[in-house]
């Protein structure tokens, strides 16, 4: 399926085939299995899709950027992060669960590059970007949701580390990832840590019967006095949410972005042919006006949405003053439209598209997830707004 009407790079491409012919056949059984099953895992590792995103793009040469700098080749980071971008489109497309496994895995691995020291560097992120581990990034706690600076999770000095007790909620990957970026209160306010799985101390529990996104892997996590010794710090006491956080959050905000055009575009392109295909009243129902205004509004919609994306990924690539807010609004207006998108698909399918066991349930209820993640649509409203503000100077 060509997912955008311009010209697909090679990238594109590639992505597109990957996700195509080895992630969409498995999106059922993601869904019912909630877990992405090996061959998935070992498919993307294979292609190059851990180290997207980061400096080289999905060669992986991170050892290009000496600063540790996701994007810090100025020359070609335009196309490294639009190409990104595309990866995210084509598995948003195949799978709304894989595509947030690789998010998260972007949003930890581009904290713990921002932040690290060279030595956490050298060490971590060789095996971040071949996929010989998965990242993922633990801010909510039970009574902690957007306002993440409020997180209760305890850091407490202690020789040679510092032990961690608390709980984080609604983790993605939480069941399968090998190292989370946690936020952890010290005295010096939230702080990051970079927490191994096989931490003594850390108890993970498995979160069954979600509505969407059943692929996520979701767990929370219990932590009861973890010792994580001091080199396991990430960043400066006191940055974990307002620095840390805000770079995973950052770079997730737009690759969700990217992953509901394609989610979009999937559902899309199935209304499309139903349009064409289903006959009543004597012709096909994309002759009746009331249905091309449907279709209208899928298309413009999703046009916006991968416009939004495709100009805030060179902001970001590009590092323009403005790369965060046009990240924020790119998410805030895609994660909405997936939703008007899948719905209206449904629409157009009438009863077929009510049906438990299609592709459109399934888009819809994927898509109901996206405005809650990475920052509530209500959420980003202030953010957005906030920022508009600011911008303005009275004299
Ligand atoms: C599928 C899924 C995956 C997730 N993955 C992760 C993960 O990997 N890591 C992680 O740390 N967390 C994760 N989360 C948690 C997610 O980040 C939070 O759910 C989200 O930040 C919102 O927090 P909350 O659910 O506690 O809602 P609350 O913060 O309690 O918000 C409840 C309602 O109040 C509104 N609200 C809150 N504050 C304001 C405000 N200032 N202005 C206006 N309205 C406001 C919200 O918009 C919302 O409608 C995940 C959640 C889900 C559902």
């Amino acid at each position: 399926m060509n997912l955008q009407n311009s010209q697909a790079t090679a990238a594109q491409a590639h992505w597109e085939t990957l996700a195509q012919a080895a992630v969409a056949p498995f999106a059922d059984q993601i869904d019912q299995d909630a877990r992405v099953p090996a061959q998935v895992i070992s498919a993307l590792r294979q292609a190059g899709a851990f180290a997207s995103g980061f400096a080289g793009g999905f060669t992986g040469e991170f050892a290009s950027a000496p600063s540790g700098d996701p994007l810090a080749d100025p020359s070609d980071a335009r196309t490294a992060a639009l190409d990104h971008g595309h990866m995210h489109q084509a598995l948003g497309a195949a799978s709304a669960s894989v595509q947030g496994v690789l998010n998260v895995h972007h949003m930890g691995g581009s904290a713990l590059a921002k932040w690290s020291s060279k030595a956490q560097k050298s060490h971590w992120m060789p095996k971040l970007l071949s996929g010989e581990i998965c990242c993922a990034i633990a801010m909510t706690e039970p009574e902690v949701g957007s306002d993440i600076s409020a997180v209760q999770t305890q850091a407490q000095p202690v020789t040679g580390g510092y032990e961690l007790s608390g709980h984080k909620a609604w983790i993605t990957c939480g069941d399968f990832a090998d190292l989370f970026v946690v936020i952890a209160r010290t005295e010096a306010g939230p702080t990051a840590f970079l927490l191994p799985r096989e931490t003594q101390g850390l108890r993970i529990d498995p979160i069954e019967g979600m509505l969407g996104c059943r692929g996520y892997m979701m767990a929370n996590l219990h932590l009861e006095a973890a010792f994580l010794p001091e080199d396991h710090l990430l960043g400066r006491p006191g940055f974990g949410a307002s620095h840390v956080a805000v770079t995973g959050l950052e770079a997730g905000r737009l690759n969700l972005a990217w992953g509901c055009v394609g989610l979009a575009e999937a559902a899309c392109q199935l209304a499309l042919r139903r349009a064409k295909t289903r006959q009543q009243f004597g012709t096909a129902i994309g002759d009746f006006q009331l249905v091309q205004q449907l279709l209208a509004r899928m298309a413009t919609d999703i046009h916006a949405a991968r416009l939004m994306c495709q100009s805030a990924s060179s902001a970001r690539a590009l590092r323009q003053m403005d790369a965060a807010k046009q990240a924020t609004m790119a998410k805030y207006f895609a994660s909405q439209m997936v939703g008007r998108v899948t719905r209206d698909a449904q629409q157009i399918f009438g009863a077929e598209g009510i049906g438990a066991n299609t592709p459109l349930a399934l888009y819809h209820r994927d898509s109901r997830i996206m405005e809650v993640i990475e920052g509530t649509t209500q959420v980003l409203e202030s953010l957005i707004a906030r920022l508009a503000l600011s911008e303005v100077s009275i004299s």
